[in-house]
């Protein structure tokens, strides 16, 4: 192995694990990062994004801008890797060679083959998916005259979410919120109708009683029609078909957004490496792999075997490991032991409607507009770099995070 200085790295996906992994070896080793955008999305914020309480920039900042000149930057997207001759092979046909790798290319949208969804559902995954949502509520409001009766106006502006997990229960408050809002500026008759489908038998399954007490309460205030124990069995243009209780029913509607869960990203589907049952990466608690000491990996594509349940699939978990591949990285190039770690928990916070939030912290949780501040306060210290975080931080701070208002066409920005 090279020394330090000279060791080629190259880390593959710059979201939570791949970009905050590039941040800690930045400056002290020769990174490539490769991606496939020019900017990183801090996705517990979507949604804010989405209600327009926060900007692009705050939630998906430039990867340029992040990284300054540390680390070589590739915006080409990587689509295998050749373990034998150690080489990333991009999508251009560039092989890259590298020393060390570090996979984090993060999970896809899983629409589990019911038909029509990819096709025709929104995924809610990166901002362009937020601003397509918010053009087609726009478009769907704009279509509405005023003098429309009500049960005309609901069939018209019917939204169903698929997946009641925390992203379905945080947009679909949201959507409420906003489309109520857009009802009482634009004086339109009745109601919008929100519906959340969900298979289970309850919502935000992965969480605690007190906390999903308050989503339940969230839902009720935001008048989200809740569907458990529901399957989605096809979607069309203007439709969804749902079964219940062994009853189909189609519904007309203006979209339909796929919550309904994460499967593996193409790319380590196709790598040939150990994976367990569910296809993710079996990894060695130091985020090696099994079989290459020199390839590590983490976070949505890897299963670490000493995580507290509830957190694969997190960016939380992801984040912690984020900061365990740098220093190992560093000590496999220097020929140093490797760390292990547990991880826990970092608490819970998740986002309910316009004007409130609920968040567990130390086994406690509450909810309300206290809740919501304290959501932003936690999310601008997760923020990447400190000079990103002042920034944003202070726009909070003195530009507010008001929601911005589903505005006909032609005013919205
Ligand atoms: C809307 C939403 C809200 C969420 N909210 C929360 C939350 O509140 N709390 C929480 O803990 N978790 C949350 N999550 C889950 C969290 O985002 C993921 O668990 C986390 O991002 C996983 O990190 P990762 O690095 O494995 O993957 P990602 O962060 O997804 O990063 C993978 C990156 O790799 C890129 N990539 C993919 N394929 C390639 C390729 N072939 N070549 C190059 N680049 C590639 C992707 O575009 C992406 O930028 C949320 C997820 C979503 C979608």
């Amino acid at each position: 192995m090279p020394h330090m200085a000279k060791a080629r790295i190259v880390i593959i996906g710059g979201g939570f694990g791949g970009l905050f992994t590039a941040l800690e070896l930045a400056g002290s080793a020769d990174v490539t990062l490769i991606v496939d955008s020019d900017h990183f999305v801090f996705t517990p914020m979507l949604y804010e994004y989405f209600s327009g309480e926060v900007e692009a920039w705050h939630i998906g900042p430039r990867y340029d801008e992040l990284l300054e000149n540390n680390v070589r930057l590739v915006m080409t997207p990587a689509v295998n890797v050749d373990f034998g001759a150690q080489t990333v092979l991009l999508e251009n046909k560039e092989a890259l060679p590298y020393d060390v790798l570090v996979l984090a290319v993060g999970g896809v949208t899983n629409y589990a083959g019911v038909p029509g969804a990819e096709e025709f559902s929104l995924p809610f995954r990166k901002i362009e998916h937020a601003d397509a949502l918010r053009r087609l509520m726009v478009n769907a409001l704009d279509r509405i005259p005023p003098e429309t009766p009500p049960q005309d106006v609901r069939r018209e502006l019917t939204v169903a979410l698929v997946g009641a997990g925390a992203s379905g229960c945080e947009l679909s408050t949201k959507m409420s919120d906003l489309l109520k809002d857009a009802f009482k500026r634009r004086a339109l008759h009745g109601q919008p109708r929100v519906m959340l489908l969900e298979m289970g038998n309850r919502v935000v399954p992965g969480m605690g009683d007190e906390i999903r007490e308050l989503v339940e309460e969230a839902l009720r205030d935001s008048d989200v029609e809740v569907h458990t124990l529901t399957r989605v069995v096809n979607v069309t243009r203007d439709s969804v078909t749902f079964e219940h209780a062994g009853n189909q029913e189609q519904v007309k509607t203006a979209c339909v957004v796929w919550l309904g869960g994460v499967r593996m990203n193409p790319l380590v589907e196709r790598l040939e490496v150990e994976k367990n049952k569910r296809g993710l990466i079996a990894i060695k608690p130091t985020l090696q792999l099994t079989q290459h000491d020199n390839v590590f990996a983490l976070g949505d594509i890897a299963y670490y075997p000493d995580a507290t349940p509830t957190l694969h699939g997190t960016a939380q978990l992801a984040f912690q490991e984020a900061s365990l591949a740098a220093d190992n990285v560093k000590a496999f190039v220097e020929g140093k032991k490797l760390r292990t770690k547990h991880f826990e928990e970092l608490g819970e916070a998740i986002s309910l409607g316009t004007e409130r939030a609920a968040v567990l912290t130390g086994g406690k949780a509450f909810g309300g507009a206290l809740a919501r501040q304290a959501r932003f306060a936690l999310y601008t210290s997760r923020l990447p770099t400190w000079h990103h975080r002042l920034r944003v931080g202070a726009s909070w701070f003195f530009g507010g995070t008001a929601p911005r208002p589903l505005l006909p066409l032609g005013l919205e920005r």
